[in-house]
């Protein structure tokens, strides 16, 4: 039967839209990629775009606050959604998304690798013509300003994003002699870690750092203060979206929650979800985009019925193999990371695929297990970075002031636990031979016997994996025919129109390494493809 209360409310939607389409477009999310995509279209002074953040916008530099600059520590509690997720079925981990303008960029470790020619290959295999190597190194090499390799063919020095390492006169002494026991140990001397060859080896870690070193240099900082006086550009912020206005299947507009409580709705020509793995697939679910058994759940009203979304979440897992320094080792002043060795897994179906980081201090305190009283640890973190584990993002309730259930699943995949348990063994080898062994006064929790033990190190590792945030995937780019892609190669959600996700939550696979690179690569490539009429 006819809806008529609906159908009016429908028709007087798509009236609203033609009197008040303000914008072009509208982007949700002034993070990582938000930031970008906003920035790069207002560059057509033709263009109007209006971007939304739910967290706030400093104008400047000297508004902007301390942990946002400071490239030496994550900042985790005080722009953040203060999320909690299931790492491993039951056991709950708090799980930090920068809510400012940035994003994540504004947050986080600032290590900045790319991922490999293979990753995107395997993307373009799966049907995202225009997503292969040769389509993303010219993104890479227009992002950043590699001050070390800029000069190589492979690299850039005129972008937006410094980056730089380490030199050996800043390693700490712990740094030292993980290279020296990395090397002892087989790992070749690998001085770019963003060789598109990717090199298996030890070395310094390319890092956003700008200055002295000290400055992390978000998205916000390096391309929204440039464009945010442009007249096309408006930044709402202190906003949050609700969800997406359709007509029919045709995103019009957002609802939004103003910071006063008020809600209003806004019309655009085109809506781009930049609300980063966890939000983008969350605000389609609120809208009525996503698998039709998690509407009828929720009494959500559905759009368009794709299994897709929230799907294929996949995260880097971590394992810390932790050590007690000699004395005067380890201080308070040196850095978190500045080292990691990359190396292909035995058996691995993809090369170069695990990292295991020097980790310059540890606070004994927060390593469970370890003699809370002896202060300040070093340790070998092992992270698995091309993960079988799958995990998922469900609404918990239709209201946006609460957090989507997000179940990580870590290492639910048995592969995974293989390598990861290899992983853990190459780091409690690192710590107990050589240079290491040498500033060392023994192991935390392991030792001998237990490490061989294979059912004892998958516990250890159960119990304490953590993720390093760098959830991808949960709006999965990939061809229709693929029952878990939620947008096509043009980034659009599909059998939607004038609907699209730009964020790390379209990365199909993971790539080999950290992802804040590769989600400005994937800003940067919609913008080209929107240029060319896509
Ligand atoms: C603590 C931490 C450390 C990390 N370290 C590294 C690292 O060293 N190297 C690396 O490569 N990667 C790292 N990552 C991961 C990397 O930073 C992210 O994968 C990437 O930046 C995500 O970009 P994005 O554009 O997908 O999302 P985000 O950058 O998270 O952007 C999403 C934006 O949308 C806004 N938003 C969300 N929902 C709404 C809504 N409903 N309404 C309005 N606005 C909304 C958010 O506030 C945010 O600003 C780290 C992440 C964290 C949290």
């Amino acid at each position: 039967m006819l809806d008529v209360t609906a159908c009016l409310a429908s028709v007087q939607l798509k009236i609203l839209h033609l009197l008040m389409s303000a914008f072009d477009y509208i982007i949700v999310g002034a993070g990582t990629a938000g930031a970008v995509i906003a920035a790069r279209l207002t560059e057509d002074t033709n263009t109007t775009v209006l971007l939304i953040e739910a967290g706030p916008h400093f104008a400047s530099i000297e508004d902007t606050p301390r942990d946002l600059l400071d490239s030496r520590a994550v900042s985790v509690e005080n722009h953040d959604w203060h999320y909690i997720t299931q790492v491993t079925p039951g056991r709950d981990f708090p799980y930090a998304r920068g809510k400012v303008s940035g994003g994540c960029s504004a947050v986080n470790g600032v290590i900045s690798l790319r991922g490999l020619p293979q990753d995107f290959r395997a993307w373009a295999a799966a049907g995202n013509i225009g997503w292969d190597w040769e389509d993303i190194l010219p993104m890479y090499k227009r992002i950043e300003n590699d001050i070390d390799f800029g000069y190589a063919s492979y690299h850039g020095s005129s972008g937006k994003i410094p980056i730089q390492r380490f030199r050996p006169d800043q390693y700490s002494p712990v740094v030292t002699a993980f290279k020296e026991s990395a090397m002892a140990d087989g790992y070749a001397w690998v001085p770019d870690h963003n060789h598109p060859n990717g090199y298996d080896g030890v070395g310094p870690i390319p890092m956003n750092r700008a200055g002295d070193g000290s400055l992390r240099v978000s998205s916000s900082i390096a391309y929204l203060l440039e464009a945010q006086s442009r007249p096309n550009l408006t930044i709402k912020d202190r906003t949050m979206v609700n969800k997406v206005l359709f007509s029919g299947k045709d995103a019009i507009g957002v609802e939004v929650v103003n910071s006063d409580n008020s809600v209003e709705s806004l019309f655009g020509g085109e809506v781009i979800l930049s609300a980063g793995t966890i939000n983008s697939p969350s605000i389609l679910l609120r809208s009525g985009v996503g698998p039709i058994d998690d509407m009828d759940r929720m009494n959500i009203k559905c759009v368009n019925n794709l299994q897709g979304v929230g799907s294929n979440l996949i995260d880097h897992s971590l394992a810390v193999v932790a050590a007690y320094p000699k004395a005067g080792i380890v201080n308070e002043t040196d850095d978190d990371v500045q080292m990691v060795i990359h190396y292909t897994a035995p058996g691995s179906a993809h090369i170069n695929d695990m990292q295991i980081y020097c980790l310059g201090k540890l606070g004994a305190e927060r390593f469970p297990g370890a003699d809370p009283t002896r202060g300040l640890m070093f340790g070998t973190g092992i992270v698995i970075n091309r993960p079988e584990s799958r995990g998922r993002v469900t609404l918990q309730s239709s209201d946006p002031n609460q957090q989507p259930r997000i179940d990580h699943r870590l290492n639910s995949h048995a592969e995974d636990m293989r390598k990861m348990v290899d992983g853990v063994r190459r780091g409690y080898e690192l710590l107990t031979t050589g240079a290491l062994k040498d500033i060392s006064e023994g192991v935390a929790v392991l030792n001998d016997d237990m490490i061989n033990d294979t059912k004892f190190i998958e516990q250890y590792i159960t119990d304490r994996s953590a993720t390093i945030w760098h959830a991808v995937g949960t709006c999965k780019m990939g061809p229709a025919s693929d029952n878990h892609a939620v947008v096509d190669q043009y980034l659009k959600v599909h059998e939607c129109t004038s609907l699209r996700v730009v964020d790390c939550s379209i990365i199909p696979d993971h790539v080999s390494r950290n992802p804040m690179l590769t989600c400005y690569a994937i800003a940067e490539r919609l913008v080209d493809l929107i240029r060319d009429g896509h």
